[in-house]
């Protein structure tokens, strides 16, 4: 086994001077002698140092490997361009040749560059008391220390520092230990970053096949910290019947917020009106007849009666009657089909969602309109109830519930899309 002291060149000197494949060989060796242990049923307190040690030497091993990368990265001829570009040269081979991502690829060509600069670290690293993960950290924080005032000179100090530092703390906790440094040192570096990072922010929102949307995107500290508590407040604490992940809990929580967003009326108003969204249909689709059309939503995608009708069931709507070419020929007024008078005896009464067991509050939920404005249901607040989004959505897709005769409640769920009540409105539309 090779012996490293804490002076670079001596390893690599000792590096260099062996054959590769015996190099290797003796390397596979010692691996094997390690599976060897695993497989032999070592006790505890033979396993503890011998992870303390095998740790320190894959540490080791990671700094020779950062090493070799380094080397590589100067033979490889740089290609026209920028030097940095981690499209070309040995990050690109790293991420083509050893399927390493490019982020992760760009990181250890990288590492191995500024390594060169950093004797201190680099030696830490190659005796294995960092790991490559303290190291990146280390590196990190130095090279953002140099940006600031006092340039190289303090940069020295920190890195001395944070080699110290390494020893207490995890590599995350050192990154934060590290950006307090950096605060300390120079407040408008590490503003600076702040404004670099809110630069980078980006969000792709792309429609695909099935009208769904794909998210996509970075958020720099301060915008997704905001969404994250917006979205805890929105979801509150998980209950125990609630069997979504914890990722479809996030997506009803963004589409909640966004809701909630629109329905407070308080987004300014863009070509005469407040944003909203547009769900068009005809009356036979509305009231489920059959044969029916789908119903639009954004002017254009097809989506179920059930959908429309818990959409509209708590909406703004407009009748619109077209001519047989499609030409409107009346539009009505907008009617929210619970005033906001009524939504509050709604809420008085109701206090919360009225499926079983469901206390999600009012401002969680939908004015779901028991009647069939169509067939000439009243719009009162006797016809109403509260349902929270899921349980809505439940309702409009035929979930019922039923109280047996020892008081219990259960939940009837349908055979078939079944065909419920749709949504409320003041009045019938205008005769043709
Ligand atoms: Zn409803
Ligand atoms: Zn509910």
């Amino acid at each position: 086994m090779l012996q490293y002291n804490k002076n670079m060149r001596s390893c690599e000197v000792a590096t260099i001077s062996e054959d590769p494949s015996s190099s290797l060989a003796s390397l596979q060796q010692g691996i094997d002698g390690l599976r060897g242990c695993a497989a032999s049923g070592l006790s505890a307190e033979a396993l503890t140092p011998l992870l303390r040690s095998a740790f320190a030497l894959r540490n080791q091993l990671d700094s020779a490997i950062t090493q070799l990368v380094g080397a590589l990265d100067q033979q490889l001829p740089v290609a026209d361009g920028d030097p940095d570009d981690p499209v070309i040269s040995c990050a690109a081979w790293l991420r083509d040749e050893l399927h390493m991502t490019g982020s992760a690829a760009w990181g250890q060509v990288r590492l191995a560059r500024q390594l060169r600069d950093l004797p201190a670290t680099a030696a830490a690293f190659a005796g294995g008391e960092l790991s490559y993960q303290h190291t990146m950290a280390v590196v990190r924080t130095v090279d953002r220390v140099a940006l600031g005032a006092g340039g190289s000179g303090r940069a020295q100090v920190a890195e001395l520092m944070l080699l110290d530092e390494a020893r207490e703390h995890n590599p995350h906790d050192l990154l934060m230990w590290g950006r307090h440094l950096r605060h300390r040192l120079d407040p408008a570096e590490l503003a600076d970053e702040e404004d670099e990072q809110h630069r980078r922010q980006w969000l792709n929102l792309n429609r695909t096949w099935n009208g769904g949307y794909d998210l996509e995107g970075h958020l720099d500290a301060e915008a997704g910290t905001t969404l994250k508590v917006a979205l805890q407040g929105v979801l509150g604490p998980r209950r125990k019947d609630d069997e979504r992940s914890p990722g479809q809990r996030r997506a009803a929580g963004l589409a909640e917020i966004a809701r909630r967003c629109l329905d407070s009326g308080e987004l300014p108003v863009r070509g005469g009106v407040r944003p909203h969204i547009i769900v068009t249909a005809t009356l036979e689709t509305l009231r489920g007849d059959p044969g029916s059309p789908a119903a639009e939503l954004d002017w254009g995608f097809p989506i179920s009666g059930d959908s429309l009708r818990r959409i509209a069931c708590d909406a703004d709507l407009t009748p619109i009657l077209l001519s047989k070419e499609g030409n409107p020929l009346y539009v009505g007024r907008a009617r929210r089909t619970a005033s906001p008078r009524m939504r509050k005896a709604l809420a008085q009464r109701d206090r919360h969602c009225v499926w079983d067991r469901c206390d999600r509050p009012p401002d969680w939920c939908q004015g779901h309109h028991r009647d069939l404005w169509a067939q000439g249901g009243p719009t009162d607040v006797d016809r109403l109830s509260l349902l929270c989004t899921p349980h809505h959505r439940m309702f409009h897709r035929g979930h019922r519930l039923r109280r047996l005769p020892d008081g219990r409640v259960e939940e009837v769920t349908p055979e078939r899309p079944a065909m419920v009540h749709g949504p409320g409105i003041h009045g019938p539309p205008p005769a043709a």
